[in-house]
């Protein structure tokens, strides 16, 4: 992770599984960024009591209320963190906040496409326009021209469930709207990387591996990962990552996922 200097990141979805997992692994890392923004929709909730403990314990850690299906709520997260930026970018913007309905196909409705396609997909196309002024200050600020997650980035938190290609795990939850949600996620990652280039941000969708949090657990099955497994590999990929590799899709381990 030696390449990863990160001046500010923010995580949606803060408050428990991966999202946690990230905030925890940034707090920790040698060289920790000097603003961690760890956005929830319930800050004071009994479900963000482990994100208050440690915004108690550290200064450069600030709790966000954001609902990602919310675009007034999206436009005050971005106001807010602009205050405590005060003239700086944000360098890394995670769209890690998600749902998934272990539905079978035959029982998806109008109603539950929605929802799920509001959160996963339109909310990192909300959270990348409002928070676009704040990635260009990081990239501008940046010395060199190169693209970089230490300059400026956007990671949208896909799954290899929304892999054409592969359709991952059909076998154990047929998932259509997660999966449409994914796959119509990995399409908007790939537009975001093609606009927003010449704005010096790289932009990637990012498979965490089938992880041990309340997600991952939905079905029958225990997944093989544990959160810290899955961030540690992801963040060894961020600092890897480099202008080649933008609008792609990528695996925790750093595999290129077909679409
Ligand atoms: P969890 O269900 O454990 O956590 C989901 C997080 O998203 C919670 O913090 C939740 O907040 C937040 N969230 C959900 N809806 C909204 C919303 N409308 N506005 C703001 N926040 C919201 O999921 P994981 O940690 O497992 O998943 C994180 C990401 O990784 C997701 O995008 C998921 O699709 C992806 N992923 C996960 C895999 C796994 O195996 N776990 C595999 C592949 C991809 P709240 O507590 O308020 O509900």
């Amino acid at each position: 992770m030696a390449g990863l200097r990160v001046h500010s990141v923010l995580v949606t979805g803060a408050n428990r599984g991966i999202g946690l997992g990230l905030v925890q692994h940034f707090l920790g890392m040698p060289n920790p960024p000097q603003w961690v923004f760890a956005a929830c929709r319930a800050p004071t909730g009994q479900r963000a009591q482990e994100l208050q403990r440690l915004a108690s314990k550290h200064r450069n850690l600030v709790i966000i209320p954001l609902e990602v299906t919310d675009p007034a709520s999206i436009k005050v997260a971005a106001a807010q963190v602009g205050e405590h930026l005060g003239g700086s970018g944000l360098t890394l913007l995670i769209n890690n906040a998600g749902i998934a309905n272990i539905n079978l196909l035959d029982q998806e409705t109008l109603e539950n496409m929605t929802r799920v396609y509001t959160t996963n997909t339109t909310g990192p196309l909300l959270m990348g326009q409002e928070f676009l002024p704040l990635l260009k200050k990081a990239a501008q600020g940046s010395p060199g021209s190169a693209l970089s997650c230490s300059r400026a980035a956007i990671i949208n938190m896909s799954s290899i469930a929304g892999s054409i290609t592969d359709v991952f795990g059909w076998e154990y939850g047929q998932v259509v709207s997660y999966r449409c949600s994914k796959a119509a996620l990995n399409m908007l990652t790939k537009c975001q990387s093609l606009r927003y280039k010449e704005d010096g941000i790289l932009c990637i969708a990012l498979h965490p591996g089938w992880v041990q949090t309340d997600m991952g657990r939905l079905g029958a099955h225990k997944p093989p990962l544990t959160v810290d497994e899955s961030v540690q590999g992801m963040l060894k990929v961020l600092s890897s990552l480099s202008e080649k590799d933008t609008g792609t899709f990528l695996s925790w381990e750093g595999k290129v996922i077909p679409w």
